[in-house]
């Protein structure tokens, strides 16, 4: 498999216009959010879905729609753990 390692996520989920919920953004999935414990925090695309996509889901930040690939936890600029 060859896939570059930075590619923007405007990437289309198998099947295209099928049954998964899409974003309806002009620009698809602005932003990613989850909620983790009550706490909402930022999530990025990413080829592998990281520790947190197995326990939580994660959204569009804008219009709320259920995010259909592979995300993780974005890193956060402060307030460390
Ligand atoms: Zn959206």
């Amino acid at each position: 498999m060859t896939s570059p390692p930075d590619r923007p996520p405007a990437e289309t989920p198998a099947g295209g216009l099928g049954p998964s919920p899409a974003c309806r953004c002009p620009t698809p999935w602005p932003s990613l959010v989850t909620v983790v414990e009550g706490r909402t925090l930022a999530a990025v695309p990413a080829d592998t879905p990281g520790p947190a996509a197995a326990l939580y889901r994660a959204r569009c930040g804008t219009c709320g729609t259920e995010y259909p690939l592979p995300w993780r936890l974005a890193r956060p600029h402060h307030h460390a753990a």
